[in-house]
Formats: structure tokens, sequence, C-alpha cells
């Protein structure tokens, strides 16, 4: 009955308040209003307000504050106009410019890595400056340097320094190496393992480590490494954080491995590196440069929610790491094997073989596709030897669980010193045959010289003997023309003077008939 009631109660009121209203209306005197009505009109108004109100800021924008609320991490290292009025007007600019600090590692007696006739301190200045003169082509950004010459400060002086210009953000600048020289390599981002200095960190490192890969580096990852004390381990970054600063320290390359060597040969290219690093940042803080025409303010930085706890350090090897052999070539030595391997805290980072059962293993490789937990490689084995094969997977750490083992029959194929030593002996008896002959031919030249020499020598000499016999033979062809001639003449002469004494004769003979004749008669 209650409730019919109350609506009874409610359409009496209402029928009276309808009545009055009308009554109000047609003496045109509002003093005349009871006073309930006067409050709930009032209500009805700014409800209508506030709802218009509502409507025109979600069209036009201009939400801020929601805004915020929803990206707490990619905006949170980047001073939001609210924080401009929190009571540090005074100090910070009034444009309430991003502050940026970067911090070239080591210097003065602390030299850094070196490796060849580099210095560590020498190469992360060059790169720390170039990053500065970089990031001041951007809009609305403050940038200073922890050293600017070659100089020791301690890790304390440095963040003091960064919290005294009212700093944003660190930047540590760093050259690898390893231990023992030539084994590990690729660039790497080491962030705190605390907080929003751990999220802001790891989108930035994101970005960086991003950069670094398509310049052609290996990536090594974004990690976290804790000290004894529970606190970050290096220094940098623990004296940042402490200072409630968020600082990233940069291990750009090991400049003694002969993969990222030709990455880091000179200044030009430490210089690259610190644009790249600029860029980074530019990306992160979402800043824009006329003098570049690049406006980054659109940028998808990842997400890192805000960890709840400690991001701890890997501190177990893989978890799985098996090899099976898929492939063994008896001609060549070639050894095709299947390597999975698992590590489900920091992944996998490389791997490396030994055929001799692991007294001696070849250099790291790189892991290559990071999301395959299988992959397959080829490794040469020598001859002549029984091959054990066994392979060590190394997590994101650099700890490494090892394989099982697998042994092969011995392949008795020539290797290649064989084949270039067999080579080599053929090429070497080749020339030997080829010089003889050359030598041969040498000598048969000469020799063809000799005799072509001899020959022309006595052809000169017939040519000239022959001149003389020439002449003698011509004269004496001459002669026995000109004995011919004479004889031919004379027996002319003579056989002419015999026929005329033949006719002499005859002539005399019918003379001495014919005195004879008339004798007779
Ligand atoms: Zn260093």
């Amino acid at each position: 009955m209650k409730p019919a009631c109350f609506f009874h109660k409610f359409w009496k009121n209402m029928e009276y308040m309808k009545k009055t209203f009308r009554q109000c209306l047609q003496t045109n005197n509002i003093t005349a209003l009871p006073h309930q009505t006067a409050v709930i009109i009032f209500c009805l108004c700014l409800s209508l307000f506030l709802s218009i109100w509502l409507s025109v800021c979600i069209y036009t924008d201009m939400m801020p504050i929601l805004e915020a609320a929803e990206n707490p991490v990619e905006t949170g290292n980047v001073p939001l106009p609210e924080d401009a009025a929190a009571g540090e007007e005074s100090e910070k600019p009034p444009a309430q410019k991003l502050v940026i600090v970067i911090d070239p590692g080591h210097g003065g007696d602390e030299e850094g890595g070196m490796y060849d006739s580099f210095m560590e301190k020498e190469m992360t200045l060059i790169t720390a400056k170039a990053m500065k003169e970089e990031l001041e082509k951007y809009e609305d950004v403050t940038v200073h340097l922890t050293r600017d010459d070659d100089r020791k400060i301690s890790l304390e002086e440095r963040v003091a320094f960064a919290k005294e210009v009212q700093a944003d953000f660190l930047f540590c600048l760093h050259y690898n190496l390893s231990k023992d020289h030539n084994t590990l390599f690729g660039a790497e981002c080491w962030v705190s393992a605390f907080g929003r200095h751990y999220s802001e960190g790891y989108a930035f490192a994101d970005i960086e480590i991003g950069a670094l890969e398509d310049l052609g580096l290996y990536s090594r990852g974004i990690k976290t490494r804790i000290g004894k004390k529970g606190t970050d381990y290096y220094g940098i970054i623990r004296h940042a954080v402490e200072q409630d600063l968020t600082c990233v320290l940069i291990e750009h390359c090991h400049m003694d491995h002969e993969n990222d060597r030709p990455f880091c040969e000179g200044k030009e290219q430490w210089e690259t590196f610190g644009r790249l690093d600029a860029e980074s940042a530019a990306k992160y803080f979402r800043l824009r440069s006329d003098v570049l025409g690049v406006d980054y303010s659109d940028y998808p930085v990842m997400e890192v929610p805000i960890p709840s706890g400690v991001m701890r350090p890997d501190t177990t090897e893989p978890d799985i790491c098996m090899i099976e052999v898929t492939d063994q070539e008896m001609e060549t030595g070639n050894v095709t094997v299947e390597l999975s391997a698992v590590d489900y805290d920091s992944g996998m980072l490389y791997y490396d073989y030994s055929y001799d059962g692991g007294n001696t293993y070849l250099p790291r490789l790189a892991w290559g596709d990071k999301t395959k937990d299988t992959i397959t490689f080829t490794m040469n084995v020598p001859p002549h030897i029984v091959p054990q094969i066994v392979v060590r997977g190394y997590n994101g750490y650099d700890l490494y669980t090892e394989s099982n083992l697998i042994s092969l029959p011995s392949m008795d194929y020539k290797t290649e010193e064989e084949i270039a030593a067999e080579l080599a002996e053929q090429e070497k008896i080749a020339a030997a045959a080829k010089a003889a002959a050359e030598e041969e031919a040498k000598q048969n030249a000469v020799a063809l010289e000799n005799q072509s020499a001899n020959y022309r020598e006595l052809t000169k000499k017939e040519k000239e003997t022959k001149k003389e016999p020439t002449i003698s033979y011509f004269l004496t062809v001459c002669l026995v023309c000109v004995l011919l001639v004479i004889s031919l003449a004379l027996s002319m002469v003579l056989i002419l003077k015999s026929k005329k004494r033949r006719k002499r004769r005859r002539r005399r003979r019918r003379q001495a008939q014919s005195q004879n004749g008339r004798h007779n008669r």
C-alpha cells in the first residue's frame, strides 16, 4: 500500500504546483511561487547548463585532465602545464622547458674501456656532444652535459648536477667491451629495477634499442641489475633513483668485437650514435623540430605499467637446451644441427658449439630471431676425428646451459688446408714445368737466333762471294761470246774463200777442157 500512497501524494503535489504556477503566470507575480517549486526550477536550470558545458568540452577535445589520467606512463616525464603551477615557477623557466642531462661516461684518469687506440672516455664525450647538438635542434628543450671536457667526476656529482638543473631525464652514455675480448657483441640498455624509473627507462630504451638494431647492431636487450644491498647495481642509476630521477645507461656496442667494430671505428661513427640517441629521446618526449622538419608529437611510445615490485634480473640459466643432428656430409665435414633452447625469464641471446665434447668452443653466435625456440645451423667438423657435438645456449644475461652430447662417425675428407696445399703443390709443379718450358723456349729462341744469325752471315758471305764470280762469269761469257763470234766470222770467211777457190778451179777446169777440145779438132 505504501508505494500507492507515495504516488498519490506526489501526484497531488504536482497538481498543486501546476495550479500555483498557472496562477503566477496569470497574475505575472513570481513571489507567489512556493519555496519548493523555486528550488526545483533552479536545479533544473543548473543541470541543463552543466550538461551543455560537458558536451561542448567533449566536442572540442578540451579534456586535459582525463587524457593525462589515461596515459600516465607516456606523459610521465613530459612536464604537464599543471606541474608548472605546483610551486616551482620561480625556479623553472616560464615555458616549462624539458630539461635533459647527458652524462658522457668516465673521464680524467678514469679512462673506461680501452681497446687498440680507442679510449671509452673520449668516445662517450664525442657522442654526448653530438647528442646535445642534435637535441638542441628541437623546440622547448634545454640540454646539459655533466662534463664537456676530459675530467674526472664522481657518480654522485653527476647526479647532483642533474638534480641542480632540474633534469627530467638523465642519459648515461657508454661503450662496452668484454673481459676476454671478442666474445660478447651487441648493444644494451640498463634501467632501474624500481617503480616509475623502470617503466620510463624501459619505454625510452625500447625506442633506443630499436634504433640501434636498425643501424645494424645486435640487441642484447633492456635489463636491470641489482646489487648486494638490493638496490640498482649501476651507481649512476642508483644515485639518480635516490634523487627521484630516471636514468638510462646506454652501452652502444662492444668496441672489442669484430661484429660491432665497423660501427665504432672513429669520430664520425661516435657522432652518429649521438644523433641516434638524440632522435630516440626526441621520440620518447614527443618533441618536434622545425630545423629538422620532424614532429614526433604523435610518436607511439610503448606503455610500460609501473611495476608493483622490483624488476629483478634473470639469475638462472636457460631452462631447456637440446640438440639433434639432422645431416652429416662425409665429403665436406658439414654437420647440420637443430638447436632447441628456452629461457622463460630473459629469452635466448647467443649460442656456441664444440665438436670435441666441450673441450673447446668456437666463438659465440647470435641467436638471431629471438621469437623462435628452435634454430638450425651448420658447423664444419675437421676430418680424422670422432666428432662429439655439444652446444651451449645463452640467455639475455649471458648465462648458459649445455646441451646433450652427440657422437658422430669420423669423416676422412680433405680439409680446405689440405686441398689448398695440394693445389699449391700442383701449382708449384706447373710453375716449375712452365719455367722449364720457358727456359727451353728461351734456349730454342737463342739457338734459332744464332742459327738465323749464322744463316744471315752465310747468305751475306755467299752474296758477297757470289758477287765476284758473277762479274768474272759475265766477263768469261762475254769473252766466249766474242770468241764464238770471231770463230764464226773466221769460219764464214774461210767458207766463202773456199767457195770462191772452188769456183775459180771449176772455171779453170772448164777453160782447160774447152782449150783441149779446140786442139783436138
Ligand atoms: Zn663505460
